[in-house]
């Protein structure tokens, strides 16, 4: 009876062991096959130096069942150590040696060694790589929309809609979308605004209302197969776009908000997953891969075709770039919100059953009553960020 009492105290114990115990310490259980345990210190066997989470811990099971069985893991282990060590001019070397990009901080440089052997070794150890259902093509959407300098309870109106296309086999773009938005409730665009995004009054003036923008992009996604012969993702640089932006935008024009719309692969949250680095806005991952911004920094075009770029480059260093947000109605508080996808649910879990759900409940008309004041909230935080 004691000994079932302390359980929890054990697992607390354990938990709170795990967090505080430095990274590299951090002993990973090999279970290949009955009571054989061997004992592997150092990086886990994806090479990750990340604490144990409930991914790992999915990992981990991954290895019970012994799909870390192969020597070859043992093998990529050690050399994961190896580069974990490596000073920052050794990673340089070696990265030119192999004719790879060397530009980037050094997380980002021992990642793409990291990728570079995981993918040799397995190769060659004909370790079949399960075959993940991965988009063909990314929709890159950056919006840009009406705005004041005190934005609190501002009514926002998309007035810029540019999609990039990037084809992930070739890790190229292939097409654009672009148009202005004439906007309804504020069509006069603040001073603030014009200078933050560079869109001059005339180009608002001349453009089309944004339904009639929407068939027209949808138009151009038909035309290259999107969604039907093609699959593709939506990538936006922060949940906003999608959750906020469009989905105002649909609400105060009275239309069905997008089916496409209703997923997409949230940039930042990618990038700090693969790199295992802090969540960080785009001007400082671009810098973190030893890029720089190209344009007009606000401008729709120019954000989006940056955004595209980090993602052609995640797609290089061998991040699989799928869906990790959602648009979750949510019936309790009446409200849409964007939901995190864990990024190795398997398949027919929860997140993807309450996917599904969502992307019916997206048909749902919800007049005017959405959850205000987080929304504001969290549009604040996000100006906050912008600024910084
Ligand atoms: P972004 O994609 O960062 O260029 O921002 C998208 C939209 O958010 C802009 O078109 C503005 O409507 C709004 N926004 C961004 N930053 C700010 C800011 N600092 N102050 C007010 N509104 C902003
Ligand atoms: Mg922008």
């Amino acid at each position: 009876m004691e000994i079932l009492k302390a359980i929890p105290l054990i697992f607390f114990i354990s938990k709170t062991w795990l967090q505080l115990v430095p990274k590299e310490k951090i002993i990973y259980v090999r279970m290949s096959s009955g009571s054989k345990v061997s004992v592997d210190e150092g990086v886990d066997p994806e090479g990750s130096s990340s604490s144990l989470t409930s991914v790992k811990v999915h990992r981990l099971k991954g290895i019970k069942d012994g799909q870390y069985s192969n020597p070859v893991f043992k093998k990529l282990s050690v050399i994961n150590g190896e580069i974990n060590r490596m000073p920052r001019e050794e990673l340089i070397a070696k990265l030119g040696e192999l004719k790879l990009d060397s530009r980037g901080v050094t997380d980002v440089l021992k990642k793409r060694l990291k990728t570079y052997y995981r993918e040799k070794k397995l190769t060659k150890a004909h370790v079949p790589t399960p075959k993940k259902s991965l988009p063909e093509f990314l929709m890159v959407i950056d919006f840009e929309a009406t705005c004041e300098e005190n934005n609190d309870n501002y009514d926002h109106e998309i007035i810029e809609f540019p999609v990039i296309l990037v084809c992930l086999e070739s890790k190229q773009v292939v097409d654009e979308f672009h148009s202005y938005c004439k906007p309804r409730i504020n069509p006069q665009l603040s001073e603030f605004c014009v200078q933050l995004t560079g869109i001059t009054q005339d180009k608002v003036d001349s453009a089309e209302e944004f339904p009639k923008v929407l068939r027209r992009m949808e138009d151009w996604m038909k035309s290259h197969e999107l969604g039907a012969k093609n699959k593709f993702a939506v990538l936006t640089d922060g949940p906003w776009d999608m959750s906020r932006f469009m989905y105002h935008q649909c609400r105060q024009n009275k239309i069905t908000y997008p089916r496409w719309g209703g997923k997409w692969i949230n940039l930042r949250k990618a990038y700090s997953n693969f790199y295992q680095c802090r969540r960080t806005k785009l001007n400082d991952m671009l810098e973190n891969l030893g890029m720089t911004f190209e344009g007009h920094l606000h401008s729709g075009l120019d954000d989006s075709r940056n955004i595209a770029r980090i993602a052609i480059r995640l797609a290089e260093d061998g991040c699989e770039l799928k869906v990790n947000e959602y648009l979750h109605y949510d019936r309790n508080e009446n409200a849409f919100k964007s939901k995190h996808i864990t990024p190795d649910s398997p398949k027919g879990s929860t997140s993807e059953e309450e996917l599904n759900q969502s992307m019916d409940g997206l048909h749902l008309t919800n007049d005017g009553a959405a959850n205000e004041t987080e929304e504001v909230d969290d549009l604040l935080e996000y100006y906050r960020i912008q600024r910084s």
